[in-house]
């Protein structure tokens, strides 16, 4: 059986400013309020026999979206983003050494008040507590899907559901999103 969450009537949603770098059009600092879908397709089970309980996937969904909401979406693993004074051990460098992005992870900036990047020939300095940083090439619908659709899922298999696929919908507004199902 499958189970449907709408994320606008559920209060799905997050508004968060973005980027795509070095895209032509979406390579500009700008905002969208997301809206996040999410359908599950499982057994019934349990003693009120629920595919799940539709409190616990909306608690986890809204705990992803509350840790976005209101910040830039920083996607660490992005090819065209260089980001200063971190390297990949976790620790910080020096010399303002620029490093390739592909191998950071969240716990590189730890301990950093600032978040340094270039994108060709244009810089950012950024508060920390004004990011979100991702483990993400992109922080596109497309990428954003997947993110939330394999943390719901991580969390559900906590709860002894028997799952065989969660998909998640993240909306950049109405009218356009990506979708991406996760199977068991
Ligand atoms: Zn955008």
């Amino acid at each position: 059986m499958k189970i449907m969450i709408n994320g606008i009537n559920a209060g799905l949603r997050f508004s968060s400013a973005h980027i795509i770098p070095a895209h032509s059009s979406c390579g500009f600092i700008h905002g969208h309020s997301y809206f996040v879908d999410v359908e599950i397709i499982g057994e019934r089970t349990g003693n009120y026999e629920f595919v799940t309980d539709f409190k616990d996937v909306k608690t986890i969904v809204r705990s992803i979206c509350k840790k976005l909401d209101h910040r830039l979406l920083i996607p660490i693993n992005n090819q065209n983003m260089k980001f200063k004074g971190v390297d990949s051990s976790g620790k910080s460098l020096d010399n303002n050494e620029n490093i390739d992005s592909n191998e950071l992870s969240v716990l590189d900036f730890c301990n950093k008040d600032y978040v340094e990047f270039s994108i060709k020939n244009k810089e950012y300095k950024i508060p920390m507590e004004d990011c979100v940083l991702l483990p993400l090439k992109h922080s596109s619908a497309e990428e954003m899907s997947q993110y939330f659709a394999n943390i719901l899922f991580e969390e559900l298999m906590k709860k002894e559901h028997e799952i065989d696929s969660v998909s998640v919908c993240v909306n950049e507004g109405i009218g356009q999103g990506a979708c991406f199902k996760k199977i068991s």
